[in-house]
């Protein structure tokens, strides 16, 4: 009933702004959003890469230390030859006995450095054998990463499109009417932060969720005027309330 007269153009112009407006503010918040995106999942990347080069430096520190190793059993074994070859000029018993438990001592040092040699070179192969999966998981992250950051480039040059586009509509639609609505807009948009038009719904506004007198609730439904909220400001507009989501005509 309400319907049959065509909405107010001053009110249609603010309904449409606001939406143009909504559409921006969105776009603007998806496009900071991107570097955020890239930056978190690179960050991501940084860290399994870090974990990779850390399991190749402990492996190098393994070899390190297993070289050391065999060297020290080098020098052990040196010493057991010297040892031994003082041997033959021995006088005496005592004499002959104390070389005895030296090369003993040696012997049983060189079985304990082999032993730790043994360890790391089992420490090593399990270590090594791990590597190669690593290697090709960061590798896959990597190809990921970038398809990533490609698909959320691609995002951001949409973005970008729609924000302009969006900019060049609200351009339009301020140049075609009365710059005193616009400037009304602009102060109660400053004022509200968020949006400057809200929805009736019921005696409800939808910007500040109190009531509407039932006088002015009539007025609103009408369509013909542009009227204020008088708690919060904003510019009322009222739609019929579909009867049920999917039975909405379109
Ligand atoms: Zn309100």
């Amino acid at each position: 009933m309400q319907n049959s007269v065509p909405m107010n153009p001053q009110l249609q112009f603010l309904i449409a702004l606001q939406e143009t407006d909504s559409e921006i503010a969105n776009w603007e918040k998806g496009l900071a959003l991107v570097p955020v995106q890239i930056e978190s999942a690179k960050s991501d990347l940084a860290a399994r890469r870090k974990k990779l080069d850390d399991a190749d430096a402990r492996i190098k520190e393994v070899q390190n230390r297993s070289r050391q190793l065999e060297q020290e059993v080098k020098i052990e074994n040196d010493h057991m030859s010297k040892t031994k070859l003082k041997l033959p000029s021995v006088k005496t018993n005592k004499e002959y006995t104390a070389i005895l438990a030296e090369v003993e001592t040696i012997e049983r040092k060189i079985t304990g450095l082999e032993d730790r040699e043994l360890e790391l070179m089992e420490t090593l192969e399990s270590r090594e054998k791990e590597l190669p999966g690593s290697k090709a998981e960061y590798q896959e992250e990597e190809k990921k990463f970038n398809q990533y950051k490609s698909r959320k480039e691609a995002e951001k040059s949409r973005l970008e499109k729609d924000l302009e586009a969006a900019r060049r509509k609200r351009d339009e639609l301020v140049r075609s009417t009365d710059p005193k609505l616009v400037q009304r807009y602009e102060k109660v948009l400053k004022l509200r932060g968020d949006h400057a038009v809200a929805r009736l719904v019921g005696h409800i506004c939808q910007g500040c969720f109190q009531q509407i007198l039932p006088q002015l609730v009539i007025e609103i439904r009408s369509g013909e005027k542009v009227f204020e909220c008088i708690h919060c400001n904003r510019f009322l507009y009222w739609v019929p309330e579909p009867v049920t989501e999917t039975a909405a005509p379109k």
